[in-house]
């Protein structure tokens, strides 16, 4: 019997470090992390040398932590045509992260295709994908670079199965290549998972092919279905409900995938603020028979 791999994000911080994200995720029961190389939201970097990946990795093993997946930093926009200095300073952190990636023992990069800023999709994805075949030219590793499916908030590129088939067909080295099917923004994308479970993965297997899928992202939504919001809920709390996702995890055609929970903190009883991490019951949810 093959096992789901199944985690979530985890933080990366203080003295610990990497070692500190393998103990976050095993807390949880999980035996997959994702992890940001630094903050997500800017692109200072810590020399891979003060992670302690060694103790991290070595921790991983003892604890049953098999898959590590990296995400990109969400500000990095290599389809910016309007910017020049966004996208070179994408594609140089880029080619660094990939090094990085390697540093974890990761396979799996996730980034966001970027936001083409009003200057039209065609424009944002000629701009990605002259980004990629840049950064992959130089890069001999074999980390894959997975782009994430996207909501379509505000330009985002990689809303439609489409534009993610045209940024693969403009790719050199296809081998590269992957997809992140993250479940919140396929449903916000308007795709409708709910009710046309079957169709949804016949379209994306049609357009991209259902063995593109390298990581998903269990997501439920805040929003109905095509809202192109991007606002992620706790499993079974949101539009997308529990039962439908129940059976992303479980279906016999992902077994192999790894999957990541980006599920928001909860309050404790009478607090405003996100303080309690909700991944070990959700996990625990999502892996009952
Ligand atoms: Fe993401
Ligand atoms: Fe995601
Ligand atoms: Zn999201």
């Amino acid at each position: 019997m093959s096992e789901i791999i199944l985690g979530s994000h985890v933080g990366m911080s203080g003295k610990e470090m990497f070692l500190g994200s393998v103990k976050e995720a095993e807390s949880y029961g999980a035996n997959a992390l994702m992890v940001y190389t630094g903050a997500p939201q800017n692109t200072r970097r810590k020399d891979v040398s003060e992670l302690r990946l060694a103790e991290g990795l070595a921790y991983a093993k003892e604890c049953g932590v098999k898959e590590i997946i990296i995400h990109a930093p969400y500000i990095i926009n290599l389809a910016n045509t309007v910017k020049p200095d966004t996208y070179t300073f994408g594609v140089s952190f880029l080619a660094q992260e990939l090094k990085r990636v390697a540093a974890f023992q990761s396979k799996i990069l996730v980034l966001h295709p970027g936001s083409h800023l009003g200057a039209g999709p065609e424009a944002g994805i000629a701009q990605l994908v002259k980004g990629l075949n840049t950064v992959l030219a130089e890069d001999d590793s074999d980390v894959l670079i997975a782009l994430e499916t996207m909501a379509g908030k505000g330009g985002e590129i990689g809303r439609t199965f489409e534009e993610l088939r045209m940024i693969y067909d403009g790719v050199q080295k296809k081998d590269r290549f992957r997809v992140c099917f993250d479940t919140c923004h396929v449903h916000d994308a308007g795709y409708d998972l709910v009710h046309d479970y079957e169709s949804v993965f016949q379209k994306f297997d049609e357009v991209i092919g259902l063995s593109q899928i390298a990581v998903f992202h269990i997501n439920d939504s805040m929003n109905p279905c095509g809202a192109q919001k991007d606002r992620h809920a706790n499993i079974g709390k949101g539009e997308i409900g529990f039962d439908t996702l129940y059976k992303v995890v479980h279906d016999p055609r992902f077994l192999q995938i790894p999957k990541i929970l980006e599920t928001p903190y909860l309050c404790a009883e009478g607090e405003t603020k996100k303080t309690i991490p909700p991944y070990k019951e959700e996990i625990q949810l999502l892996l009952q028979a």
